[in-house]
């Protein structure tokens, strides 16, 4: 199917393209997210042409493994012909409408009621937007609206942690916990608030995961005394953190980041557009881990990328407060409740559910890439390897440590992250370097089959990175 709709588009799989054009061109006018551009001009961007299933192709023909489901997020895969069947006839019929006065569409309100069917107890409503640094947005906005309705405006602060990812708006930034961000701008704005991860490879030596979990969990206590109780407005956590390295968190932290919320009545934001729709093996990752959010950001999954859509899930007391006493809210976007992205969401969750693959990360794949992945921590560049559902990391090291997350790091500065992903990319497989992390976050789609091809591709990566890294003299 792939093949028959790129052949009308004009892209046949032999189609021949002038890689060096494509690449100055880009270069010339093309400014990329998070890209020192004058480095990319040096080296040429990498054209992708088509895509299917696990595998993309770039501009030369060559096929690559997607490690990484495009940016975390095509989790059905690609190729899915009826996700733009559902899109095209949805763009035919009512490509677009806004819902902002006393209006409405009907893939926008299908999708509402499917996400509430989705969402865990007590998610009856969903606020749409267009990406999930908007629906973070969102997020705090509703944060700020819900306590001015409550009469406590003086609950402003939201906290959140360090190297947490929530998005490349102003508010999302600030959210966030990445410093490299932060400086670049006046960020974080007012009322933000970040304490440290629960990381326990940087932070947990000397105790078992399940105190240092207890721990990173009252350094929010601590934060909240710190700051005064009647200040602190609710907590952000993405329930693994993604973008900062696929950190998963010790079993105890949430249930105690939970009491604690409840204990000084502040509200809790998961972001779940990583985690949401599969990628854990639970619909939400918030499931897995003993949170009860008052709200759910999401977006990437949800359409498995084939269109942008984000929203933010609403529960209980803010929904309350938003729906029946709030009058009116005046925040939104013009394409808030897109039609044809809900539309494609439909779609899209219609195959995650009827194909179980939720279920099948749960039980099949997951338990097969966490296996493939631990052994990979026998290779001498590997200090450990972990993994949850379709999500997995790997540290690099200089030299392996006895106990488990031991192990000598490199000098951060000689980027053998980027040299490593390097070689991936060279031989036809995504992983994403997080610093020395090495991390994938395949398409739910992914076989065991394919998980065995995709860790024995970065078996021999991490051979060639081996070499690599021996011959430039700083192994020792
Ligand atoms: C990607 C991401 C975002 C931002 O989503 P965009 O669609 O890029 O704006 C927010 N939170 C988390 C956890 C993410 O991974």
């Amino acid at each position: 199917m792939a093949k028959d709709m790129a052949i009308e588009n004009g892209l046949s799989a032999d189609a021949k393209f002038d890689t060096r054009a494509l690449q100055q061109l880009d270069s010339a006018h093309y400014l990329h997210p998070f890209t020192d551009h004058a480095a990319l001009r040096a080296r040429g961007a990498r054209v992708i042409v088509r895509a299917d299933g696990i595998y993309l192709w770039d501009s030369d023909g060559q096929r690559i493994l997607d490690g990484m489901s495009g940016l975390w997020c095509v989790n059905a895969g690609y190729g899915r012909a009826s996700i733009v069947e559902a899109a095209a006839r949805q763009m035919a019929t009512l490509p677009f409408y806004n819902s902002f006065f006393n209006t409405t569409n009907v893939p926008a309100l299908q999708l509402a009621a499917r996400l509430a069917e989705l969402a865990p107890p007590g998610f009856e409503h969903v606020f749409f937007t267009s990406s999930g640094s908007e629906a973070n947005d969102t997020a705090l906005r509703m944060v700020w609206r819900y306590w001015q309705i409550m009469d406590q405006p003086q609950r402003r602060i939201v906290i959140s942690r360090r190297n947490a990812y929530h998005g490349s708006t102003v508010a999302g930034a600030s959210l966030g916990g990445m410093a490299a961000m932060h400086v670049q701008g006046s960020m974080p704005i007012p009322d933000i608030h970040h304490i440290e991860q629960p990381n326990f490879a940087d932070h947990g030596r000397g105790m078992s995961e399940a105190q240092f979990g207890l721990l990173a969990a009252d350094w929010l206590e601590q934060a909240i005394l710190d700051l005064g109780p009647d200040r602190v407005a609710a907590f952000i956590g993405e329930p693994v953190q993604g973008a900062g390295g696929v950190i998963i968190p010790p079993r105890t932290y949430w249930p105690q980041i939970q009491r604690i919320c409840d204990k000084y009545g502040i509200l809790l934001v998961a972001d779940e557009v990583i985690c949401g729709f599969g990628q854990l093996g639970s619909w939400f990752g918030c499931e897995q881990f003993g949170m009860r959010p008052d709200l759910i950001s999401f977006a990437k999954g949800v359409t498995s990328g084939y269109m942008p859509l984000g929203g933010v899930l609403v529960a209980g007391r803010v929904a309350h407060a938003l729906v029946e006493q709030g009058g009116d809210f005046n925040h939104g976007f013009t394409y808030s409740g897109h039609p044809v992205a809900c539309a494609a969401a439909l779609e899209n969750l219609r195959i995650l559910a009827d194909e179980g693959l939720v279920e099948r990360v749960a039980q099949e794949t997951g338990p097969h890439l966490k296996t493939a992945f631990a052994s990979l921590a026998a290779h001498p560049l590997v200090g450990h390897a972990e993994s949850i559902g379709m999500a997995a990391a790997l540290n690099l090291v200089r030299r392996k440590g006895a106990a488990l997350h031991d192990g000598e790091p490199f000098a951060r500065a000689l980027g053998v992250g980027m040299l490593c992903r390097q070689h991936m990319f060279d031989n036809g497989v995504i992983m994403r370097a997080v610093g020395d992390r090495m991390i994938v976050a395949p398409p739910l789609v992914m076989t065991c089959a394919q998980i065995d091809e995709m860790v024995e591709r970065i078996r021999i990566c991490l051979d060639l990175t081996l070499e690599d890294v021996a011959g430039r003299g700083w192994l020792f």
